[in-house]
């Protein structure tokens, strides 16, 4: 099936093909000659997946698919969630969000997370949504060079390493997005996809 995956990031196009690559052709927007910014207006995960998948959708009547990811912490109700990108300010500095987040938990014993990716597909005028989510614990102080954004102070649960210690082979394994991910391969390969 031909699917056109609605994000202007081309890491997580690099991600996605390599978990549904084989059996499926991932169109890009900047194939579609699109490159301007996806509204992301939202202030849930849920619905920033489904407003970027349905303005292409819109756009292109292709179909098509979206994710929104986002760190969430028990202890600040959830923050930054679908905030995560721009936690400190607009300037979307990974560095400035890591020094908030820890700001933030200084005092707090309970450092108990989750990083959640959703998923908004639209088939054929049907939406369909999926989730994937790894919990794990929010260190005191960053530890590692890999990855990206919130990596640093992320320990799996299971693991005593980061996301940025444990590099990118792990956590394509067992991270949130790839278990999202993982989710809407196994739908698109059943007969569900095509009715
Ligand atoms: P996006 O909207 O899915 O691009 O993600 C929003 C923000 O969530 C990113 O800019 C990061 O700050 C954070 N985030 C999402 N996924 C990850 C991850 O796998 N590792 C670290 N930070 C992440």
């Amino acid at each position: 099936m031909k699917l056109l995956f609605a994000t202007q990031n081309k890491n997580k196009v690099l991600e996605v093909q390599q978990i549904i690559g084989d059996h499926h052709e991932i169109n890009t927007l900047h194939e579609m000659n699109f490159d301007d910014e996806l509204p992301e207006t939202q202030d849930t995960l849920e619905a920033n997946a489904r407003e970027k998948v349905n303005f292409i959708y819109q756009k292109f009547g292709i179909n098509c698919f979206a994710e929104d990811s986002g760190l969430e912490i028990d202890s600040l109700n959830g923050e930054p969630g679908a905030f995560s990108a721009r936690y400190a300010g607009d300037e979307r500095s990974d560095e400035k969000n890591i020094q908030l987040v820890l700001e933030r938990l200084r005092d707090q014993e309970n450092r108990s997370a989750q990083f959640r990716t959703v998923i908004a597909l639209v088939i054929n005028d049907k939406e369909f949504l999926y989730e994937g989510i790894i919990r794990g614990q929010i260190t005191k102080s960053p530890r590692g060079e890999g990855g990206f954004g919130y990596d640093p102070i992320f320990v799996p649960d299971g693991y005593d390493k980061t996301f940025a210690e444990l590099g990118l082979n792990v956590k394509t394994q067992i991270s949130h997005r790839a278990k999202a991910f993982l989710k809407l391969k196994d739908f698109l390969e059943s007969d569900f996809a095509f009715v």
